[in-house]
């Protein structure tokens, strides 16, 4: 029977049964994330800091331990009168997820992380470079290869890719793997039977910043790689864009003046001077003033290109991800000087360009984040 024949009560109801469902999971991922974020907890503190009653958090509790994602760890330390409460904490290592890395040059790599974000589990298979680009197939064998190495049992797969990928974890182009229209989630959920996230590398990147190193809400992320891409997150929300293309930031066209030639066949690219083949370039052939004046410049561009991005936005943080020895300081001070000049200053003077946290596994720990979001209502 469809909706539209049921009689009007039976409608009510089972839009009332949704509901309470839809608040049930609410509720327990509300709790999930405070004894994350808190470490071990009792239930009444739980009650304390989400606002529902002891009967309610005892049986969300008593629910999530069922499903494994809560163990108890002992007893509180009695500092107050009254029975002491049994701890509970997230099955910090008890469950795990797989992540893979898309975007490293002469690699694929692959991890089991735990529920902290902290790689447990590497895996990496080198790339024969060819005309024909990668087989997803070696991605899905990757993919397997993680999840019988886990410890533990696998709550899902992250993927970060390079290139424009739907929402559904479809890899519409990927011209660094010779992918298009891929549909790479698909095929992996297929292979694993488990649920699966596929994003933009720069997009699981900006998760991993926001959600596992303390990021701004309102924040921007530049990943620099073999081109440049861009990660957002506004008002703690990841942002895609209508096309999912959101951050494709690297082919425009910064200033009147010309410039080098890009690869993608127009003058004057944002790549053409901050990408890692370029800034490798300019640190190996300093002008006059020698390596700085080289990475001042880059800085100066990718300032002039984010300073609209910085005051449309009104962004609290910029954040540069890439190889170590090219995010060096003087590109960080160019870059931020050149945003600040550019901008209706304001008091205080409150946007911070810094580096990321633990760049090397970034792409990793965000799409693990990925999964905790959508599986765990975490991060
Ligand atoms: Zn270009």
């Amino acid at each position: 029977m469809s909706a539209t024949t049921q009689p009007r009560a039976a409608q009510r109801s089972s839009r009332t049964a949704v509901r309470s469902a839809q608040t049930r999971e609410h509720n327990l991922a509300l709790v999930l994330r405070l004894v994350h974020a808190g470490g071990p907890t009792s239930r009444a503190t739980i009650a304390r800091g989400t606002g529902l009653t002891r009967p309610a958090v005892s049986d969300l509790v008593a629910e999530l331990i069922d499903r494994g994602h809560l163990v108890e760890t002992g007893m509180e330390e009695q500092n107050r009168p009254g029975k002491p409460g049994v701890l509970v904490d997230v099955n910090r290592s008890g469950r795990a997820v797989v992540a893979l890395d898309l975007t490293a040059y002469e690699s694929l790599r692959a991890a089991v992380l735990d529920l902290d974000g902290t790689v447990v589990v590497r895996l990496d298979r080198p790339l024969e470079q060819s005309e024909a680009g990668v087989d997803p197939q070696v991605v899905v064998d990757l993919a397997l290869e993680a999840v019988a190495a886990s410890p533990a049992p696998v709550l899902g797969v992250g993927v970060g890719s390079p290139g424009i990928v739907t929402s559904a974890g479809v890899i519409t182009m990927a011209p660094n793997l010779g992918w298009t229209e891929v549909h790479l989630g698909a095929e992996l959920a297929l292979a694993t039977g488990l649920p699966v996230e596929v994003c933009n590398d720069a997009d699981a990147a900006v998760r991993a910043e926001y959600a596992l190193g303390a990021g701004a809400d309102d924040l921007l992320l530049i990943r620099i790689g073999r081109g440049l891409g861009a990660g957002l997150v506004v008002g703690g929300q990841p942002v895609r864009g209508a096309h999912g293309a959101a951050g494709e930031i690297g082919h425009v066209t910064v200033g009147t003046d010309g410039g080098r030639l890009c690869r993608c066949g127009r003058r004057g690219c944002l790549e053409t001077w901050v990408s890692a083949p370029s800034l490798e370039t300019a640190l190996a052939n300093p002008t006059e003033g020698g390596r700085e004046a080289a990475v001042t410049e880059a800085g100066e561009r990718l300032g002039i290109a984010l300073a609209p991005i910085v005051a449309a936005l009104d962004l609290g943080e910029v954040v540069i991800d890439g190889p170590e020895h090219l995010v060096i300081d003087e590109l960080l001070l160019a870059t931020e000087r050149a945003v600040h000049d550019r901008i209706l200053s304001r008091l205080p003077l409150d946007l911070t360009v810094r580096r990321s946290v633990q760049p090397g596994d970034i792409v990793l720990r965000g799409a693990a984040a990925l999964v905790l979001g959508s599986q765990l209502g975490l991060v």
